[in-house]
């Protein structure tokens, strides 16, 4: 069993989770793990936790059988579970709590060398709507407070199993760095009445040097400061605090613009660029957090290993300014 613990000093909670010990780990060698011995693989669902939801377009397909287009399990190595006491425990300096918290999988695809840029444009539409799924559901269990939607791609992104998939881990608190995103949201909101999100798209917009791609509400875009070479976020252009609140029309102009992105740092950084993919999400039941947040996601290419100064300082060194990443893009658009 997991537990959280508080660091005084840095200001940070780590999770302790010794039985991920036992997670399987990737060498550059193995890369391509065996089809047939692939839990993610259609076919091979007995070799998967629990199936908590899928999409299929045969409504009679039974729980944990093929014949899904997406599929949510339990994560065999759950860095936390929905069985442990929440409560917070205080030993002199010593803060804990144990380990509460849901650690989903998506499984975007039965195809196991296919990812977002290779599926078809339902099936993007498809993933990101149960990703909005998991959201409204995991939201209603009111312990839960801040939800993570990520995914690692390639061994310099932390990635250990191929078969494309995104992870979903949900909290009893909302982590100390998103707090601040959205402190310093409601500060600009407080300041200035306006989005903070909505500001850097429109001034970006305005300057129009890094801004790689737009369509529907959503703008598709290099950050001014991007932290990492070729780094790209996708933001809309309209109030949306969560994906969970977004309509259908513009899950389908993310997932067009999702895809392109993929696409994109594919043919500009190469086939088997490592990459990790963040949504900046408000789900919270708490009503003062995340109140003047606006959804983004972000898209980070990992083209080094990460220096003890990106790492543990939080300072950035990128070789690559963001005016000259989004040229790169546009080139192949
Ligand atoms: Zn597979």
């Amino acid at each position: 069993m997991s537990s959280y613990r508080y660091d005084t000093l840095e200001n940070r909670w780590v999770i302790i989770a010794p039985h991920r010990l036992k997670k399987p780990t990737l060498k550059a060698h193995d890369m391509r793990v065996d089809v047939v011995k692939c839990p993610f693989c259609e076919g091979n669902e007995a070799l998967s936790d629990g199936e908590i939801d899928a999409t299929a377009s045969d409504p009679r397909r039974a729980k944990n059988a093929p014949g899904w287009i997406n599929r949510v399990v339990s994560n065999r190595y759950k860095a936390v579970s929905i069985e442990a006491d929440p409560s917070p425990l205080q030993e002199g300096l010593f803060s804990s709590r144990g380990g509460f918290g849901a650690h989903e999988i998506l499984i975007e695809t039965p195809g196991h060398d296919s990812d977002l840029a290779l599926m078809k444009k339902d099936e993007v539409e498809a993933y990101l709507q149960m990703v909005r799924k998991r959201l409204v559901d995991l939201r209603k269990d009111s312990r839960i407070l801040y939800i993570s939607v990520f995914k690692n791609v390639g061994i310099l992104a932390g990635e250990t199993l191929v078969h494309p998939h995104t992870q979903i881990v949900a909290f009893p608190f909302v982590p100390l760095h998103i707090d601040e995103i959205f402190q310093r949201e409601e500060s600009y909101y407080r300041d200035h009445s306006r989005h903070l999100v909505l500001d850097e798209v429109s001034l970006s917009i305005a300057e129009g040097d890094r801004i790689v791609w737009n369509e529907g509400d959503f703008c598709l875009y290099a950050p001014f400061a991007s932290g990492n070479p070729f780094e790209l976020r996708i933001a809309p252009r309209c109030v949306l605090a969560s994906l969970a609140d977004a309509a259908p029309e513009q899950i389908e102009a993310l997932a067009s613009i999702l895809q392109r992105s993929i696409a994109l740092i594919k043919r500009v950084l190469g086939e088997k660029v490592a990459y990790n993919m963040v949504f900046r999400d408000a789900v919270s039941n708490d009503p003062l957090s995340g109140f003047h947040h606006t959804f983004y996601l972000m898209i980070v290419p990992r083209l080094f290993g990460i220096s003890a100064l990106e790492s543990e300082d939080q300072i950035s060194i990128n070789p690559m300014p963001p005016e000259e990443a989004a040229r790169l893009y546009k080139e192949r658009l």
